[in-house]
């Protein structure tokens, strides 16, 4: 009688393909002064992204291309 390997978890590459098939959404650089902004959320309804400035603070909105 002998114990057969189970299949390893990360060998089930169904969500991976789904994850490398979204959109990348990178954040744009600050309106203001120019810093570094990070991706606060994305709203696909609407085809915006919010982000925020490293540096000031700021808070905009660009469209996702
Ligand atoms: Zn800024």
């Amino acid at each position: 009688m002998s114990i057969r390997p189970q299949p390893l978890p990360w060998s089930r590459s169904n969500d991976l393909v789904e994850i490398l098939d979204e959109p990348v959404v990178l954040p744009s650089l600050c309106p203001d002064c120019g810093g570094d902004g990070y991706l606060d959320s994305i709203n696909l309804a609407r085809e915006t992204k919010a982000q925020t400035c490293k540096a000031c603070g700021t808070r905009w909105e660009s469209r996702i291309d």
